[in-house]
């Protein structure tokens, strides 16, 4: 008789770069014999790859595992990995006492190996090194992963900022790039699965190679992948400091067509005083001479900017200063955040004294603001045609995006009738929501 294989169940909370980690973990899983399942039921191991920089996303690793808890059985193994069980082993011990590991960020390679120790013992593992971050290149994975016709590649992890309010340096460590020639294998693997877009990321894309003693590392990145794939028709990057966009960098940007004109700038803040105290650059004349040049260079650029507002000691005068830059600047994306006071950063040694319904009132009256425009700039485009990238059909309608919408955070194309996913069409553009767009497929 066959001997039944083990199976694994992950899930994976949180941001793109650890939806990554949990592929790679899938991937080195699978090599040791282990088939994935999607049904926790029929597992033998089930992951938890967790989020934990701010508390709403801690609360919501928590949910996940006390519910994957409550349903498992005694001989399943239930694993916390990712950003939380890296910063919090202790509290997630007390909080979950039937874990039997937990496995941090820089050790996610040894997840094989612990789930074969862990069929030897029934005490639990705590697997959490402040070494340095682990690449895919060491875990002998690929460092990406794909969702249809398009992935997200990492290019560097951890993060050398050391921005007030944030946890992930703590958390990850410093920056820490991939070497040039593996993110173009990764993308050379991709562009040969049918791939149609590559989005680039790390907690900061344009700090990529400066560990590896690269000047200005992204722009050659580019050329590279542009070199390597030249046949790839949408090269995204995501999540770039201000200050780091440098004119070299715009000009690799504008030179090619496949690396698309959309740039995420996450900002935080517009108030010089505030931008001090988060310890972010605070020149706001040179972000605008920045965001000045790519719409010179590029005037059918998409900007997309995140902001915090309630950050400790922010004025009524310093949040309207924010909300007239979002105004002014017209951004085509604005996420919005409320402060989250967090152990272990510079900021706690602040007071959180922006009461909790203040923070919400800022974040409305922001996202209201920017609400208007973002609806204002879709009209523009209604009689348009723009290319499409599908994502899916059901009920008589696709859904795509355009070069405008990075995957799951900004808006989608609405386009009558099923015409299937994983190819780029030619849609006209024929009303517009808010965030969204409608369209009809060119014949
Ligand atoms: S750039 Fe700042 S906000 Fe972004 S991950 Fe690094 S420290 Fe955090």
């Amino acid at each position: 008789m066959r001997r039944r294989r083990p199976r694994f169940y992950i899930a994976s909370l949180g941001c793109a770069k650890n939806t990554v980690d949990a592929e790679g973990i899938a991937t080195l899983l699978r090599r040791a014999g282990y088939l994935a399942t999607g049904d926790p039921a029929r597992a033998d191991v089930v992951i938890v790859n967790t989020c934990g920089f701010i508390a709403a996303a801690r609360e919501e690793s928590l949910t996940t595992l006390r519910s994957l808890a409550e349903q498992i059985t005694p001989r399943q193994k239930l694993i916390a990995a990712g950003c939380w069980a890296q910063r919090e082993p202790e509290r997630l011990r007390q909080l979950l006492p039937d874990l039997d590991a937990i496995v941090g960020t820089r050790t996610w390679h040894e997840i094989p190996r612990i789930v074969q120790e862990l069929s030897r013992t029934e005490a639990p593992i705590v697997n959490v090194q402040r070494r340095k971050v682990v690449m895919p290149e060491e875990a002998g994975t690929g460092g990406y992963v794909r969702f249809g016709a398009s992935a997200f590649l990492k290019i560097a992890d951890g993060c050398s900022r050391g921005c007030a309010f944030c946890a992930i340096p703590g958390i990850k460590g410093p920056t820490v790039s991939r070497p040039l020639e593996a993110i173009l294998e990764d993308a050379r693997q991709l562009r040969d699965a049918g791939v149609l877009e590559i989005n680039l990321i790390a907690q900061d894309t344009s700090f990529y190679g400066h560990d590896l003693g690269m000047r200005d590392g992204l722009a050659p990145l580019l050329e590279g992948l542009v070199e390597a794939v030249p046949d790839l028709p949408w090269l995204r990057i995501l999540y770039l400091f201000p200050g780091f966009i440098t004119d070299r960098l715009i000009d690799v940007i504008a030179a090619y067509p496949q690396v698309l004109p959309y740039v995420d700038i996450p900002l935080q803040h517009a108030d010089p005083a505030i931008l001090r105290r988060m310890r972010r650059p605070a020149d706001v004349e040179a972000v605008k001479r920045t965001i000045g040049r790519l719409r010179e260079r590029m005037p059918e650029i998409t900007l997309r900017t995140t902001f915090i507002v309630g950050f400790p000691g922010e004025s009524e005068r310093e949040f309207l200063t924010l909300l007239r830059f979002v105004e002014a600047m017209r951004f085509d994306r604005v996420g919005v955040f409320e402060y989250s006071h967090e152990e272990g950063t510079a900021a706690a040694s602040l007071k959180d004294d922006v009461p909790p319904e203040v923070k919400a009132a800022r974040r409305d009256a922001l996202m209201m603001a920017q609400q208007r425009i973002s609806l204002e700039k879709n009209k523009a485009l209604v009689g348009s045609r723009l290319a499409v990238l599908l994502e899916g059909s059901s009920d008589g309608l696709t859904i795509g995006r355009t070069y405008r919408d990075a995957p799951e955070i900004d808006g989608l194309v609405l386009i009558e009738g099923e015409h299937g996913s994983g190819r780029l069409v030619e849609v006209e553009i024929t009303a517009a929501l808010p965030y969204d767009l409608q369209g009809r497929l060119v014949a």
